[in-house]
């Protein structure tokens, strides 16, 4: 806290994490995520965290997540033990659901991929043409959210394979007024308003992973008391998810500070399957820890 009693971003012990996922080899854009975030927190005199975001068990696996912490630890990177794993906590994920099943904030989405696709392409053939997030993706249609109790009921009692989605304008609508965060990505600390309605009804549950990484993000970086999240320009948008979600479930708002990217020779975003640019070829390559700061522009 500062003198004044109001909270400030860069008192008490500040807390920063990397918060990767194990479904494939890190890249020179994680590198320089997991550095930032390491010299972040020894410059304030902070905690740095290692976080598996390993929700997706179809993805993620025990021999990517010790490759990870093999190229962190040959970056020179060291982090606080024991590394909080998601796929432990699950049961915690299921809790936050539930509150907001009881404010009446999720509904069972039951359209398939196919089915969006067919009813966007019937809209926009007749020349209207569908809202789509930040990402390109069209916004989730209407229809499930109009659907009665008792069609929900019976969808569900012919066991309609089904997700569970966050009615964003009601969500809205019960924290009454405008979301926003603070941003330090551009070097001062600036607000930025928080509109998540420009992603939808996103989906925080599904048959075949409880949790999502909207939901988990919130959960864990409240619960590991993460003062700072410090990730990339990619997930800037997302952070009104973030911040609404926090508002719903009552948990603190941390500093954001989304860094530039490593764009590829294409000049789009890494991808882990990017074998030139992966922490571990760049390394068998002959390359040291510090090859790969200069490489990051750090
Ligand atoms: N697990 C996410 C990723 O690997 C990062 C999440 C975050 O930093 O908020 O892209």
């Amino acid at each position: 806290m500062a003198e004044d009693g109001m909270s400030s971003p860069f008192s008490d012990s500040p807390v920063f994490r990397f918060a990767p996922s194990p479904n494939g080899h890190l890249h020179l854009g994680h590198a320089l995520s997991a550095m930032l975030n390491h010299d972040m927190a020894k410059a304030a005199g902070g905690r740095f965290l290692l976080r598996m975001e390993d929700i997706d068990l179809s993805r993620c696996t025990p021999e990517f997540e010790d490759m990870i912490y093999r190229d962190l630890r040959w970056l020179g990177l060291d982090w606080e033990k024991p590394v909080r794993r998601q796929s432990q906590h699950f049961d915690l994920y299921r809790q936050a659901l539930e509150r907001l099943r009881e404010m009446q904030l999720i509904y069972p989405a039951f359209m398939t991929r196919g089915e969006i696709r067919s009813r966007v392409a019937a809209s926009e053939d007749t020349g209207s043409s569908w809202p789509r997030d930040p990402d390109g993706s069209p916004l989730y249609p209407p229809d499930d959210r109009e659907r009665s109790e008792e069609e929900r009921a019976g969808l569900i009692a012919a066991e309609t394979h089904h997700a569970w989605r966050l009615d964003i304008a009601k969500a809205k609508a019960l924290i009454g007024r405008p979301l926003s965060w603070q941003e330090t990505g551009d070097g001062t600390l600036q607000r930025v308003d928080a509109d998540p309605a420009i992603w939808g009804d996103v989906v925080l549950s599904r048959s075949d992973a409880p949790s999502t990484y909207h939901l988990s993000v919130v959960v864990d970086d409240a619960l590991q008391g993460i003062t700072h999240v410090v990730r990339g320009q990619d997930l800037f948008s997302a952070t009104a998810i973030h911040r609404l979600l926090q508002e719903l479930l009552r948990l603190p708002e941390p500093v954001y500070h989304h860094h530039r990217l490593i764009l590829g020779s294409d000049g789009r975003k890494l991808s882990k399957s990017e074998g030139s640019t992966g922490i571990t070829a760049l390394r068998q390559d002959g390359l040291r820890p510090d090859d790969i700061r200069r490489l990051v522009g750090l």
